[in-house]
């Protein structure tokens, strides 16, 4: 592997971001980093507290009811952008950063960074549009609405693309007047702890604040009731505690969460395509992705053909660490997430699933969260292997011999994330589209490498609202207000006995 040239100062010890300042946290627990390539300590944040996130959220309030709110719309816009070229200004230190803390590949890494800050452009582009209605026709009376914000959002963001989960709930929440009391995930906080040095030199103070560390600031920032709005990425299990938290206040919860997603390759396929397509859906990050493909659902009159051709193409892709810039495959991002990768590997061996392909790791790469590639074929719907979400680099084989038989092999599923067709026939492909009980569906690719503008989230067990869309994603983080006012008469005679 070349030597490369760091734009970082390591090990990065962050602090807590409050008010505009770096803080330490009243624990003195700290929660050490780790570089799933190496297994070396990269850095460190504290273990954050109730007490922690008390502060956070009083810092958050009295910052949106004296900096933020009070702003025209138009000056959020110049504070978002601000930000915006200050994450390009450091570009290659986030996407360094990115990999040391993630383990994915650079170029991953480069396109993560890149829409962190493109997420900033593009909600400022909607911050002075967020307009209400008009109702007419009430005779005396017309009603008007106007979108306004929550307050205080708390933001809970996963490990998997750190710059991006931080951009996606920081920069719509704030480009709708509300200030955010963000968590990054204990895993992976660096790149949020960096890009608050950015917010450090952009933002009015408070307008964002970070509490780093694990489910005790969770929980206290779900159950605050100074919070307006839940903002939350993760796994469903996880989800489903958020809500039953936020319950208490009956504060409003947005989830963005795990899948389980389908992939019908049909007979009509192109097959080369849908084979890259598999594997990019497969790969990206380690499968590690939500939308991520879990699920090969194939046609079998072509079964054996796309087998054969996605082994081969499985077997030339390289595994070793995300610096590297001839790796495909990087390590999972951190020890939790390969034992339960690894246990699935198990599990899906003991239920009786036939093992088609498992890689091995190279000797060359060192001690690392290193997981090859394995595809389960002689799988049913009932085994977990084929029902829960592994999120790692293994797929499971299901064949069908009719598309309303694949229709329902995919619905047959908690979830409803994402979902994807291969075939030549548009008219099927739509069909099929709007036949999927998913929020997401991918016709001829599997691409997942930027929704920006487009709704993403989930049906079912895979979440509640959408992001990245400035349309959908606005009405998530403001509440709209009816005003009902009296108009004069539309007889103009009667307004003479005003004057
Ligand atoms: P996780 O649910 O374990 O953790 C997510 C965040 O929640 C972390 O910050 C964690 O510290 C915090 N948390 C944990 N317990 C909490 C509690 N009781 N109350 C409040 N917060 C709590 O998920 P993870 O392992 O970090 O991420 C992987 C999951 O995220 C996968 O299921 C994946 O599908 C999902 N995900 C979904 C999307 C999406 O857009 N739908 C995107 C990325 C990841």
């Amino acid at each position: 592997m070349p030597e490369r040239q760091s734009s970082l100062s390591l090990p990065f010890d962050g602090q807590l971001f409050i008010n505009g300042e770096f803080v330490e946290s009243e624990s003195e627990t700290r929660i050490a980093v780790e570089n799933p390539a190496s297994l070396d300590t990269i850095g460190s944040v504290p273990d954050g507290t109730k007490a922690d996130v008390e502060a956070a959220v009083a810092a958050a309030k009295e910052a949106y009811e004296k900096r933020w709110r009070p702003l025209s719309a138009r000056d959020r816009v110049d504070y978002l952008l601000a930000v915006a070229d200050a994450i390009e200004d450091e570009f290659e230190a986030f996407v360094e950063l990115e990999t040391l803390e993630n383990g994915k590949p650079l170029e991953q890494s480069r396109s993560d960074v890149s829409e962190a800050a493109k997420t900033f452009r593009y909600y400022a582009g909607g911050a002075d549009k967020n307009h209400g209605d008009t109702i007419p026709e009430k005779g005396e009376l017309f009603d008007y609405t106007v979108h306004e914000p929550y307050g205080v959002v708390g933001s809970i963001i996963p490990w998997n693309w750190p710059p991006m989960h931080t951009a996606d709930f920081t920069a719509a929440p704030l480009a709708c007047g509300n200030t955010v009391v963000l968590k990054p995930a204990p895993e992976a906080p660096l790149s949020s702890v960096k890009m608050a040095e950015i917010w450090a030199d952009t933002l009015p103070d408070g307008v964002v604040n970070i509490v780093t560390g694990g489910t005790e600031p969770g929980v206290a920032l779900t159950s605050h009731q100074d919070v307006g709005k839940i903002a939350f990425t993760g796994h469903t299990d996880t989800g489903r505690k958020v809500m039953e938290s936020a319950a208490q206040n009956i504060t409003s919860v947005m989830l963005e969460l795990g899948g389980k997603n389908p992939n019908i390759v049909l007979p009509d396929a192109p097959i080369e395509d849908a084979v890259e397509g598999t594997a990019a859906g497969l790969f990206t990050n380690t499968g590690q992705a939500c939308a991520g493909c879990e699920r090969l659902l194939l046609h079998e009159e072509v079964a054996d053909e796309f087998l054969d051709a996605f082994l081969e193409y499985i077997r030339e892709l390289r595994l070793g660490p995300g610096l590297d810039p001839d790796v495909d495959i990087a390590p999972l991002a951190n020890e939790k997430q390969f034992e339960k990768v690894t246990d699935f590997i198990a599990l899906g061996k003991e239920e009786g699933a036939t093992v088609l392909y498992e890689g091995t790791v190279p000797d060359d790469v060192g001690d690392g969260y290193y997981v090859p590639p394995v595809v389960f074929g002689d799988v049913d719907s009932e085994m977990r292997i084929a029902r829960e979400e592994v999120f790692g680099p293994v797929i499971v084989v299901q064949q069908f011999s009719s598309v309303s038989e694949a229709v329902t092999i995919a619905n047959d599923t908690d979830y409803g994330l994402t979902g994807a067709v291969w075939t030549r026939d548009m008219r099927v492909g739509n069909r099929l589209a709007r036949s999927i009980d998913a929020g997401i569906i991918y016709i001829n690719n599997y691409d997942n490498g930027t929704f920006l503008g487009a709704p993403f989230g989930g049906f079912g067990r895979s979440g509640i609202g959408k992001k990245l869309s400035f349309k959908e994603t606005f009405n998530e983080f403001t509440r709209t207000k009816t005003i009902r006012s009296r108009i004069a008469s539309d007889d103009l005679t009667l307004l003479d006995d005003y004057y």
